[in-house]
């Protein structure tokens, strides 16, 4: 973990280097953790600002709502639900298709739907994997200058040398003959004495420079087959690239047509539903319970901006169903730079028993609403999710509930299971369902135990700073825009919702769908 800084000259928040970030158990303060850093102020006249995370105020919330309803879309709605102690606004989003919905659902079923051939050849095509076969070796590595091979070169060079010099030992000898015949008369013990002492020193220089050649020679042939050697092994190694290149790519599409796929069937189980007086489905969520938690602002800025795109699966959900959205519970505490409690010094978390309406009225108020759509016999209120931010884990994860019925407690490991699959930030191996004393009064807690067992409840926790990819060891911190911009690999969010529907449908047969815009 490592704050943020910001300053007038560098109006960006960015995070401390975790080098400069110590962490120790401190003795004044029961051994607990205790963070400290390094930080230079390096500007005099600056203004420096530190955070434990990117901040998301009340203000900043009030204007991206503001911005949505200016929009005017017939299917995103705002409105008050409660106040604050200190008199702020507990705003509620209903994100839902407007009643008269066949506009709508003509302009979702049109949409045609392009499902990509499924390639085998798409190398070439594509340019991704280059063809680096044998022949194309050969050029690259073997050039030849005027069509021989280089050591055809280097032989004809050295023997145009022994050749000149050996015509030139054989002129100063006076022979006049070709340089084998030179090579036999010089040899000791068939030449007369005179002409052999004549022929002493040029005769030598010869001999050391045919014992150089062969030398080169030799070692000629040896760089020749150590070529050769590395060539092959070359040669193999492009094959091994060009098959795992070509396995890469197919993957890729066969993932590209699956989602196409489900997309496809989605739509068509979407027009199959589209009945009049259906049972409202209604997915309720969320946020900023505890103030400081600011991840928990994003993440569900990033939900709401996906529900109201025109993204198909987002037709399609809010074709379904009723999302309602509750993002900031404790305006006051946000307002305040309250890390975990509201204005009056209560964690709002655990207080979803008994709220008071004049000590959590926001929680009161949504308690109420929840409970009044519990008892509506035309309302099902299918999911409860209340999103959080972590200070000491990686990743995302839920917080589910324990049941003494096996059926049902096996059905509520799916959601997250399904997250899992879907979103390379989310880790099902953090998450974890408990009944702990501590916990009594979340509202996880309290709502699971309220509804009935079609209800699923969950706190989704999100890191403070940072996530690890399964199959890596770097932990990947999570910046501002990632975590807005939902489809981006690096979000909290998963890129591929239409997955988690389809997974959803097959294992629970059930209609009602339900997916993470995250
Ligand atoms: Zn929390």
């Amino acid at each position: 973990m490592a704050p943020m800084v910001k300053s007038t000259s560098r109006p960006k928040w960015q995070r401390l280097p975790p080098k400069n970030v110590y962490y120790y158990r401190c003795p004044d303060h029961r051994k607990n953790y205790v963070m400290s850093f390094a930080f230079c102020f390096d500007r005099e006249e600056d203004i420096y600002q530190f955070a434990y995370c990117y901040p998301y105020t009340y203000t900043r919330f009030q204007h991206y709502l503001d911005g949505l309803q200016k929009r005017n879309m017939d299917y995103f709605f705002r409105e008050q639900l409660g106040q604050s102690v200190q008199q702020r606004q507990l705003d509620l989003l209903t994100i839902t298709s407007p009643e008269d919905k066949s506009d709508l659902e003509n302009s979702v079923m049109q949409k045609k739907i392009k499902i990509p051939k499924l390639s085998l050849n798409h190398i070439e095509e594509d340019g991704e994997v280059k063809d680096y076969g044998e022949e194309d070796l050969q050029l690259r590595h073997l050039k030849r200058p005027e069509g021989r091979k280089p050591s055809e070169v280097a032989h004809k060079s050295i023997e145009a040398v022994v050749a000149r010099l050996e015509k030139q030992n054989g002129l100063s000898l006076g022979h006049g003959t070709c340089p084998e015949e030179v090579f036999v008369e010089a040899s000791p013990g068939t030449e007369d004495m005179d002409s052999l002492e004549d022929a002493v020193v040029p005769r030598a220089l010869y001999e050391e420079l045919l014992r150089n050649y062969q030398q080169q020679q030799e070692e000629m042939r040896h760089l020749q087959q150590e070529l050769e050697r590395t060539r092959r092994q070359l040669v193999q190694q492009a094959k091994k690239l060009k098959e795992y290149g070509a396995l890469v790519s197919e993957m890729k599409e066969l993932r590209d047509l699956n989602r196409r796929l489900q997309d496809v069937l989605l739509l068509r189980l979407g027009s199959d539903n589209l009945r009049e007086g259906a049972e409202k489905k209604v997915v309720f969520i969320t946020g900023r319970v505890h103030p400081g938690e600011t991840p928990s602002s994003f993440v569900c800025q990033g939900i709401i901006d996906f529900l109201i795109s025109q993204h198909p699966i987002a037709h399609v959900l809010r074709e379904h169903l009723v999302f309602k959205i509750a993002p900031m519970l404790n305006p006051d505490g946000v307002y305040l730079g309250n890390y975990r409690c509201s204005l009056m010094g209560f964690d709002l978390n655990r207080h979803w028993l008994d709220p008071s309406p004049w000590a959590h009225p926001t929680l009161h108020g949504v308690k109420q609403l929840i409970i009044q759509m519990y008892n509506d016999p035309k309302t099902s209120l299918e999911f409860y999710i209340d999103i959080h931010a972590h200070s000491t884990m990686m990743n995302g994860f839920m917080y589910g509930n324990i049941f003494e019925d096996e059926e049902r407690f096996q059905r509520q490991a799916i959601f997250p299971k399904l997250l899992c699959q879907n979103a390379e930030d989310f880790s099902y191996s953090s998450t974890s369902f408990n009944r702990d004393a501590v916990k009594a009064g979340t509202g996880r807690r309290f709502l699971g135990g309220l509804l009935d067992h079609t209800s699923y409840c969950y706190t989704l926790e999100v890191s403070f700073y940072s996530y690890i990819i399964g199959g890596t060891t770097a932990a990947v911190p999570y910046t501002e825009e990632a975590c807005i911009l939902g489809g981006s690999p690096q979000a909290w969010a998963s890129p591929h919702p239409a997955e988690s529907i389809q997974v959803w449908q097959d294992l629970t047969g059930r209609s009602g769908l339900w997916s993470p815009a995250w």
